[in-house]
């Protein structure tokens, strides 16, 4: 069989259908288009809309998660306290007959099969040692690879005309949330727990995207960061979904070379301590739930464990969830990880902000408090002129770590200065202490809208005798329902136009058509996934009934227009069946 002739696999399908009728395509198309960027249509528009709008359904509504929008480009300072100036970056090659570039880590795994966990964890020189190795080629021209270089994947700019006043496209849009903690903190009313969730625009510079919307180098990025005290068992939703189960790779697996998945309940991941913090158990069961919810189905998911070399540099554990894709194989959809403190604490050590939350404790709690005091006499002698600069460094020191060192090595040293226990005095005393400061930990799952797209894409797609369906669930596909005149004369098409505007004023998404036959025009809806078809006809202008057709098994019922949008309301709220929306009608 000549390549022609073989069947386009789905990504294929998928991309070619959406250019076609418009859910998305490549940007830039009249000036020959650049890759790593897409515009929506109106469709894709709408599907990632109502991709949201599950979510926040799902679970940020119910959880009380505040949304914010914070800008896309920020001053330095932020990424490199957030650890992404020196961590964000991808190993990159560059042919050097054609001078194209790529990620090395992605070649390995293509051309040598090497998995993405063991092509992350290879140095710049074992890269380059396994390119050799592999006679690896340039995918162009055949050409052969310079050596290998780290490329930062954040786009850099200035901000306004001073090119000292580095400013950064934000590849995530958690930062947006760190840095306005305290505001938000006290905008809940200085409660633990709480979440904040930002759908925004991320950029990434990716150095050779062609995987769609899969890889992107402007993308809509989903992160929810929720905020905990990490002594406190407080996470309400968990006897709710302690029962249900996760499909889990753990890391201990995969390091013996298994990918096997454990299905395991979330009361049992956390027993086990498979996964670490109560809330990001949660938030991966919302994720699995949210995913059957844009159809794919759970069996098609799994949750894997970070190694601890593919972890991002702030996470104490990661999960990625997965969905199986025909081209791609595994795809990350969601990212999974427990932040700790190590953001907030980071800005504040940069900002030198106070991220720390005050926690009172029900009783007073009475505990021994130590303290160091220079004794001006002995430093005086001691360090002459440098005394008082010492007095004030002891001052600032802490004392449980003053103590420790002159029992283990008799001094403690403060700069070039030796500090012996004669220096001091080592008070201590009782205290009442109110309460406590600390830096709350955080969980974060962080979502890619337009991976979501493309896997409801993939799971809707069937064939049926021949034609093209989206199957979408119906509370996401794009368009509700269409309305159409059997035929375009005596009466129909204004009829069936009073209809899409009752249906419009209700609040539906509805499309009109009246172009071509009534078989064209059903088709032309299944195709892009609308989950019902209201027909006026002659039957129509005697006894104001119209029938409705359902996408998936072409059946279809007659009701009463004034009964539509009741009907309408509960359907698309899974409150009523397709069968329930009227009489069954044969054609
Ligand atoms: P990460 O911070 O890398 O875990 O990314 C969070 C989520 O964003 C991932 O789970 C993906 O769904 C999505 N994502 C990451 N990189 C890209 C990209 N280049 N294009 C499209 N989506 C992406």
């Amino acid at each position: 069989m000549t390549d022609e002739n073989k069947t386009p696999d789905k990504f294929t399908i998928i991309n070619e259908l959406a250019r076609r009728r418009g859910f998305f395509w490549q940007s830039y198309e009249i000036y020959g288009g650049v890759s790593g960027f897409v515009t929506y249509g109106f469709l894709g528009f709408k599907l990632k809309q109502s991709i949201e709008k599950k979510l926040r359904q799902l679970f940020v509504n119910k959880f009380g998660i505040l949304e914010i929008e914070s800008p896309i480009i920020a001053p330095s300072k932020v990424f490199e306290a957030s650890g992404h100036v020196g961590h964000f970056k991808e190993p990159m090659v560059e042919c050097l007959k054609c001078k194209r570039r790529f990620r090395a880590d992605h070649l390995l795994q293509e051309f040598a099969e090497i998995s993405p966990s063991e092509a992350e964890k290879l140095s710049l020189e074992e890269v380059e040692t396994a390119i050799d190795e592999h006679k690896i080629r340039c995918p162009e021209c055949e050409g052969t690879f310079g050596e290998p270089k780290y490329f930062l994947t954040m786009f850099k700019t200035t901000i306004g005309p001073y090119s000292e006043a580095v400013g950064y496209g934000r590849p995530e849009a958690a930062q947006g949330i760190f840095v306005e903690f305290r505001r938000l903190y006290e905008m809940v009313r200085e409660k633990l727990p709480f979440g904040v969730m930002q759908i925004g625009h991320a950029l990434r510079n990716e150095i050779s995207p062609r995987q769609g919307l899969i890889r992107l180098r402007e993308f809509t990025i989903i992160d929810l960061e929720f905020f905990f005290n990490p002594e406190e068992s407080n996470c309400f939703p968990l006897k709710d979904v302690e029962n249900e189960t996760l499909p889990l790779v753990l890391a201990e697996k995969k390091l013996r070379g298994l990918e096997e998945i454990v299905e395991v309940t979330v009361k049992k991941a956390l027993e086990k301590g498979y996964i670490k913090a109560e809330w990001q158990a949660v938030f991966m069961l919302l994720a699995k739930k949210l995913l059957v919810a844009l159809g794919v189905p759970a069996e098609k998911q799994r949750f894997i464990e970070k190694l601890p070399w593919e972890k991002a540099h702030y996470a104490l554990q990661s999960f990625d969830q997965e969905v199986y894709v025909e081209r791609w194989g595994w795809v990350e959809v969601s990212g999974h990880a427990y932040r700790t403190d190590y953001d907030l604490k980071s800005h504040m050590q940069f900002s030198g902000v106070d991220m720390r939350v005050f926690k009172e404790h029900e009783k007073p709690v009475e505990r021994m408090q130590t303290a160091v005091k220079p004794l001006m006499t002995k430093l005086g002698p001691a360090f002459k002129k440098k005394a008082a600069k010492v007095a004030e460094m002891l001052s600032e020191a802490d004392p449980g770590e003053v103590e420790a060192h002159f029992k283990k090595n008799g001094y403690y040293t403060l700069e070039e200065y030796k500090v012996l226990p004669e220096h001091v005095e080592i008070t201590r005393q009782k205290v009442k202490e109110r309460g406590k400061r600390f830096i709350p930990h955080v969980v974060e799952p962080s979502f890619g809208s337009d991976r979501l797209v493309y896997v409801a894409l993939e799971y809707a797609y069937r064939v049926k005798d021949g034609r093209a369906i989206l199957s979408f669930p119906r509370d996401i596909a794009p368009i509700q329902a269409g309305v159409y005149p059997l035929v375009s004369k005596d009466g129909l098409p204004e009829k069936a136009l009073q209809v899409y505007k009752t249906l419009i004023d209700e609040g539906f998404t509805v499309e009109y058509d009246e172009a071509g036959s009534i078989g064209r025009r059903y088709a032309r809806a299944d195709e892009i996934g609308v989950p019902l078809g209201i027909t006026v006809d002659y039957e129509t202008l005697k006894d104001n009934t119209v029938t409705i057709r359902d996408r998936d098994s072409w059946r279809q019922v007659r009701s009463q227009i004034k009964n539509l949008p009741e009907l309408l309301h509960k359907y698309f709220r899974w409150k009523a069946d397709f069968k329930d929306l009227g009489k069954p009608f044969e054609v």
